[in-house]
């Protein structure tokens, strides 16, 4: 196994168990320089401090463990083992009307690099590093053993997510099963999940809860979904009691996703229209008071922190659209999973979007990603989603 031999002072926030060893911390290392391969990290005076997987670029190592222990069969069932029981406790696993949940959220699990959602008898597993990659079969083969008689496959989603420098030539695919039957449930709605060609592992499992709190305000209203992508927020706006719903998307492919779901929950329904268009554009078209009930879901505008003052400026463009146009009493779900974009700064954008409108604007509730993506707390970057729901008055 590699060795790795931290420069000195290095070793602080590995102290404080932040779960990344950065490249410029690093002396020298010791054996074979293999990307994906565990590294053992020794302090500048050959102290015992970290086990992990090593990678080319910025984030040198992904800690594993701070305990000198062997990553194999029996660490990666221990980990997931510990995963599934914190999803029990939370209430989203073993429940018949839920089989949507997040099992691992990387760093958030003590598992940097692995993301792992189920949707029904299927395990979508998805690498965002080389080592996890490259650890993928041990890790399919715990998986299996700790899920038991829950699921029949295990899909591998990595095409997208790994450094692309790394040249693994990955291609998406089967580890276990092979299952077609692509129907999850969410909090009893039935929704199609499109693993194999669907964003991120096929379905936005992080506004479960938001989506839930949204059903609650859509009793006779006229709801407008922008970036509604499978439609979850309209499914659940249904089911709420909307008077009419509105799902917009500029992929079409979305769009056919979410006719899809809403026909598999409410066949032959009405109040549904969904559009295929570019959502900014939407909003400048649409008249004035059409809708009283309005979700704002965009993809992250800010994916670093370069990009950060523009996808602000972004955040409060959008955001001025709503407000202009929503109907008196309204009400706004607005969000933000740009994870360089801080809840202040969000918060802000959304202030500076409501004033510029004039509106007399109140918070209701202040929302966040659910407990099935849990952030690490030596790992505050782990926190990403952030919603507010606001009365427009
Ligand atoms: N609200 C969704 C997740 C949204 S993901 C859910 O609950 O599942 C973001 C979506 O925005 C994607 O489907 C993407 O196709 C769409 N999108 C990106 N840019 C857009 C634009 N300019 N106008 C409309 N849709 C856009």
């Amino acid at each position: 196994m590699m060795t790795i031999y931290l420069k000195r002072g290095k070793d602080e926030s590995l102290r404080r168990f932040h779960p990344w060893i950065f490249s410029g911390a690093i002396h020298h290392i010791d054996g074979q320089e293999e990307e994906g391969a565990l590294a053992r990290v020794l302090t500048a005076d050959g102290e015992y401090i970290a086990t992990g997987h090593w990678q080319i670029g910025s984030i040198a190592v992904r800690v594993l463990t701070f305990a000198d222990e062997p990553i194999d069969e029996h660490f990666w069932q221990e980990r997931l083992c510990v995963a599934l029981d914190a999803r029990r406790a939370m209430g989203v696993a073993g429940r018949e009307d839920n089989t949507t949940y997040r099992l691992v959220h990387g760093e958030g699990d003590n598992l940097p690099g692995l993301v792992i959602d189920i949707y029904g008898r299927t395990a979508v597993m998805q690498a965002h590093s080389v080592g996890m990659h490259c650890d993928r079969k041990a890790i399919a083969a715990a998986l299996k053993q700790v899920m038991n008689e829950e699921i029949d496959n295990i899909y591998y989603k990595s095409e997208t997510t790994l450094p692309f420098k790394a040249d693994l030539g990955q291609e998406n695919e089967f580890l276990l099963g092979g299952s077609p039957d692509d129907v999850a449930i969410e909090n009893g709605l039935r929704f199609h999940i499109d693993w194999l060609h669907g964003q991120k592992t096929g379905f936005f499992v992080d506004q479960r809860d938001n989506r839930s709190l949204l059903e609650h305000y859509a009793h006779g209203r006229d709801v407008l979904n922008m970036f509604c992508y499978t439609g979850g927020f309209s499914v659940y706006a249904m089911r709420g009691g909307a008077q009419t719903v509105h799902s917009v998307d500029s992929s079409a492919k979305a769009i056919d996703l979410v006719n899809a779901n809403v026909e598999l929950n409410f066949p032959g329904d009405s109040r549904h229209k969904a559009f295929a268009e570019d959502a900014f554009r939407f909003l400048q078209q649409m008249e004035d008071g059409a809708y009283d009930l309005i979700i704002l879901d965009p993809p992250a505008f800010a994916k670093h922190k370069e990009a950060l003052r523009n996808a602000l400026k972004g955040y409060t463009r959008l955001n001025v659209r709503a407000f202009e146009k929503i109907r008196s009493g309204g009400i706004l779900f607005t969000f933000s999973c740009s994870q360089a974009v801080s809840k202040d700064q969000f918060r802000t954008a959304v202030f500076t979007a409501a004033a510029q409108s004039g509106r007399k604007v109140r918070i209701l509730h202040q929302l966040h990603q659910p407990a099935d993506h849990p952030i690490n707390i030596y790992h505050p970057e782990g926190e990403y989603l952030k919603g507010l729901v606001l009365y427009v008055e």
